[in-house]
């Protein structure tokens, strides 16, 4: 008997009849002798409607009620899942987050996880056979006692959490594609499911851009050793062999990858925006000047180039920072001007981030020349770089962003046969 964690996403409990095709799914491991936690995200679409609610109330609205508002499409779903369970016979129960209670801190909208009792959950494992139903994405604030939400995408966050806190074997995530590929197949068909990635390489996945889990789950599946196994919802419950290994990624520890390839795959982002600011002094302090408002703006810059300006003498930077803040940032620019002191302020928002993530880049030199190369005879210019030790990303004109995802996928010999 093993202790699982089920996490099913949008698309997976998009109508009733796919509730009823999960419940199915849960009652298979029910049967097989499991003990037996589901974490369910809202029907597909629904946040999104609950937050352009929001939006069309008020631009300007309290988070402490968008949270009231937008935790609520999980609350229907958990509760229809256990109707759904108990039609076909299997005991459940409902839950949303603020019964756990899952207590989070207080940063309303993006909430993070600070505690989980599992210990009633584990009780009516034990005592009645009853499966827990969880409510995702939604917490408590441990002090205000108010709802909060965990971010868009937070369904996997509460999924790995519940899995930790209850000490499950495995924390299964059902989605809308079979496990995590090369990069994202809706862009790339030539794109490999990986049967394994290492949690600091889908770490970096996640950050850049491939949404199949919300960065957070994979943080928290680090630190507590969760083994996390993406697969689809959509094979038929019937078919699943009881005793087979499904297809799926697994996430798990870098030690257990045998083939390690040098690039595990490539990531892409289209959440960002480039400013660059011309004819800035080139003198002690002017970073400083420049990265300290928005740092106090609470900006995220990510890339940052330094380069001569046109006319020699003074100097151009050029960074990104998150498509969402484009409007703040220039803002704060155009506030702190004559402290700066710089000629003009350019900004673009049709940019892409694209990046390519491997461990083996750890062992070997020349990974991202072999890009530069690539990406420059197909005529793409790169308008920024940023390099670490496991991934490096290149800042390109938005309207090549699949030429370049399919070329690098191609360069590093990702394509399946
Ligand atoms: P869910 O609603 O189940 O949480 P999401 O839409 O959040 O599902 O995440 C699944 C989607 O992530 C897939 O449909 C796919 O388009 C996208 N995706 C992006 N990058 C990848 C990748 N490398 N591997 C698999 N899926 C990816
Ligand atoms: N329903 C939430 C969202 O759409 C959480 C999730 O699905 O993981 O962001
Ligand atoms: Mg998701």
């Amino acid at each position: 008997m093993s202790r699982l964690v089920m996490k099913f996403g949008g698309t997976s409990v998009a109508d009733i009849d796919r509730i009823k095709n999960v419940a199915r799914h849960v009652k298979r491991e029910v049967d097989a002798g499991h003990e037996v936690a589901v974490i369910v995200s809202a029907m597909a679409g629904e946040t999104n409607k609950l937050v352009e609610y929001c939006r069309q109330t008020s631009v300007l609205h309290d988070a402490r009620e968008y949270d009231a508002i937008v935790a609520a499409g999980e609350q229907v779903t958990s509760g229809l899942l256990a109707i759904a369970l108990q039609a076909i016979g299997v005991n459940a129960r409902s839950w949303q987050g603020w019964q756990i209670p899952v207590l989070t801190s207080n940063q309303h909208g993006s909430a993070r996880i600070e505690g989980i009792d599992g210990a009633e959950i584990v009780k009516r494992f034990k005592e009645r056979r009853e499966v827990a139903v969880v409510a995702g994405f939604q917490g408590l604030h441990k002090e205000t006692g108010r709802i909060t939400t965990l971010g868009r995408g937070g369904s996997d966050t509460s999924a790995v959490a519940v899995a930790a806190a209850i000490r499950a074997d495995r924390c299964d995530i059902y989605t809308d594609v079979d496990g995590v590929y090369t990069t994202d197949p809706r862009v790339v068909p030539k794109a490999r499911r990986l049967d394994r990635i290492a949690f600091e390489e889908m770490l970096e996945m996640a950050s850049l851009g491939a949404k199949v889990m919300q960065v957070r789950s994979i943080e928290l599946g680090m630190v507590h050793r969760v083994r996390i196994f993406v697969r689809s919802s959509f094979d038929k419950p019937e078919d699943i062999d009881p005793h087979g290994v499904p297809p799926g990624t697994l996430i798990c520890d870098e030690e257990e990858i045998l083939e390690q390839q040098t690039v595990t795959g490539i990531a892409f982002s289209k959440d960002e925006a480039q400013i660059s600011i011309r004819r800035v002094q080139d003198k002690p302090g002017i970073a400083a000047a420049i990265f300290g408002p928005l740092a106090e703006a609470n900006i995220n810059v990510d890339m940052i180039v330094q380069n001569v300006s046109a006319d020699g003498a003074t100097t151009d930077l050029t960074f990104t920072v998150p498509a969402a803040d484009f409007e703040r940032a220039k803002d704060t620019l155009s506030v702190a001007k004559a402290q700066i002191g710089y000629a003009r302020l350019d900004g673009a928002t049709d940019v892409t981030k694209v990046s390519v993530i491997g461990v083996g880049m750890r062992s070997h030199a020349g990974v991202a020349a072999k890009a530069f190369r690539a990406l420059a005879d197909r005529g793409i210019n790169i308008r920024a770089i940023t390099t670490s030790e496991i991934k490096f990303s290149v800042l390109i004109d938005a309207a090549y962003t699949e030429l370049a995802v399919r070329t690098l996928h191609s360069l590093y010999g990702l394509d399946k046969s």
